[in-house]
């Protein structure tokens, strides 16, 4: 029978990481003769809950056991003992563990994840959910501190069992113990030639606008750097094409709905925006953009909704936000009363001081308006005429001629911008943005058969 086991909230700012706890499961696992039977699934959930420690990320992992034996009541004791011994609680990490075994129909799971991808999800929901999948289907849950890691690991359960239409893969190398919180140290050149050896199938390694490196994170975390990417195949030969001037424990691949732009894929209710919510909305430009301090741009957009599917859908006007360091603010700052578009992002909490808005993550230009301006008619001799004063008609500086009953023209303003899809810099992605050149990409399949998992690297 195969186990799966959701994890979620282990870590917190100071240190640690759900994704090394899962590296040392599975290293536990396999040394002990388990078969895993997958990559172990890098579930990303809402990026815009306010309680997610950086990317709210959740993990799966499938291990085939042999209940007769009582396999899986060892596997599951320790897990259990590895997320106590390794979380950190009271410091900010709540974490929950759900083991489900044989399971005969997994669709609440993964209504459940779905929604999870972009609505704000409760603790009690989860467990709702799970107690009422005990009815047909061997399911336990585990929680510690206030259980709010629950959400995360059941929705990874249930996003790692979904027949994804997108998937990614992400090759996670991760540090010796000696080196958590030191600097990074990964040469930046190998990391510009890994990049370009490896484009198309790997993605957001190298931020060319800003110079910046973007497989390495900056906190005091267990991981040294993470290549993402399309195929496995290709993650494997990324890696030794990076020169580490440091020794690392081992790597692991996962499996992850990072880079699809999954949380945005349902249609927001403008007549009600939920706070913390994702997705998108469809409508016309209803103000013109107001850049402010800082290089942030805002405008309003009519939104005309859909109709209506279970969620409202409703119309409305939203007020969108687009920030200097998405690198989209010059694209806001073209838009113009009219322009049709469709813009994906993340709904802010009002305040007394600021109202709802949308965290703009895309903009999609659907169709421009005509743009145009009142200006003063052209002469008989080709140029523009000056007024001679209000109802005094119009005359030329350069031939003299004088009209009275003249009126402005309209004039057509030529639109810069051009229809389709805009994104924001590499470096303002977050782990579920759908990078441009991967719209025409199809995920390649998991291999079992490469080096798709290595501890205690030596040399
Ligand atoms: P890291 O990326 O380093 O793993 P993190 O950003 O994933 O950290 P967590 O410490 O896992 O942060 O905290 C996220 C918390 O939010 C978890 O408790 C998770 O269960 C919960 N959560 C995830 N998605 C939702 C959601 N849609 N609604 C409510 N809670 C959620």
């Amino acid at each position: 029978m195969v186990l799966l086991i959701g994890i979620d909230d282990t870590d917190s700012r100071q240190g640690r990481c759900t994704t090394h706890l899962a590296y040392r499961i599975v290293d536990f696992l396999l040394s002990n003769g388990y078969e895993v039977e997958e990559y172990p699934f890098l579930a990303r959930l809402n990026p815009n809950i306010p309680w997610k420690t950086r990317g709210n990320g959740a993990v799966c992992i499938k291990v085939k056991v042999d209940m007769e034996s009582r396999e899986g009541e060892h596997v599951m004791q320790v897990v259990k003992e590895m997320v106590e011994s390794n979380s950190m609680i009271g410091y900010g990490a709540n974490p929950g563990i759900v083991f489900l075994g044989r399971c005969k129909n997994i669709e609440p799971i993964v209504r459940f994840a779905n929604d999870a991808l972009w609505r704000v999800m409760s603790k009690r929901g989860a467990i709702k959910v799970i107690e009422e999948c005990k009815n047909d289907s061997s399911i336990e849950y585990y929680t510690m501190g206030n259980g709010q890691g629950i959400v995360g690991a059941l929705a990874s359960i249930g996003l790692a069992s979904s027949m994804l239409d997108d998937y990614t893969f992400e090759a996670i190398a991760y540090r010796r113990e000696e080196m958590y919180g030191l600097p990074r140290l990964v040469d930046e050149a190998s990391v510009i030639m890994m990049d370009k050896a490896t484009y198309p199938y790997t993605f957001n390694n190298y931020d060319y606008k800003h110079a910046r490196v973007l497989i390495i994170p900056h906190g005091p975390d267990p991981v040294l750097l993470g290549v993402r990417g399309d195929d496995p195949c290709i993650l494997l030969d990324a890696l030794p094409m990076l020169n580490l001037h440091e020794p690392i424990e081992g790597y692991m691949l996962f499996r992850s709905n990072q880079g699809t732009n999954a949380h945005l894929a349902n249609m927001l209710d403008a007549s009600s925006l939920k706070a913390y919510t994702s997705g998108y909305v469809q409508g016309r430009v209803a103000s013109e953009p107001l850049a402010i301090e800082g290089g942030h741009t805002f405008f309003a957009l009519e939104c005309y909704g859909n109709g209506g599917d279970g969620y409202g859908n409703g119309k409305g006007n939203v007020l969108c936000a687009v920030y200097e360091p998405t690198g989209l603010s010059p694209i806001a700052q073209m838009l113009s009363v009219g322009d049709l578009l469709e813009v994906g992002g993340g709904v802010r909490k009002g305040t007394s001081k600021h109202p709802k808005v949308l965290n703009v993550e895309y903009i999609k230009i659907v169709d421009l308006a005509r743009k145009v301006r009142y200006m003063n008619p052209l002469c008989i001799c080709g140029k523009r005429l000056k007024s001679e004063g209000k109802g005094k008609g119009y005359g030329c500086k350069k031939c003299g001629y004088r009209v009275r009953d003249a009126e402005k023209v309209e004039v057509e303003v030529p639109r810069d911008l051009r229809l389709g899809l805009y994104l924001p810099d590499a470096k303002a992605h977050r782990h579920l943005t759908k990078p441009l050149h991967r719209y025409s990409i199809k995920p390649g399949r998991v291999r079992m058969d490469i080096d798709w998992f290595k501890s205690k690297i030596t040399d």
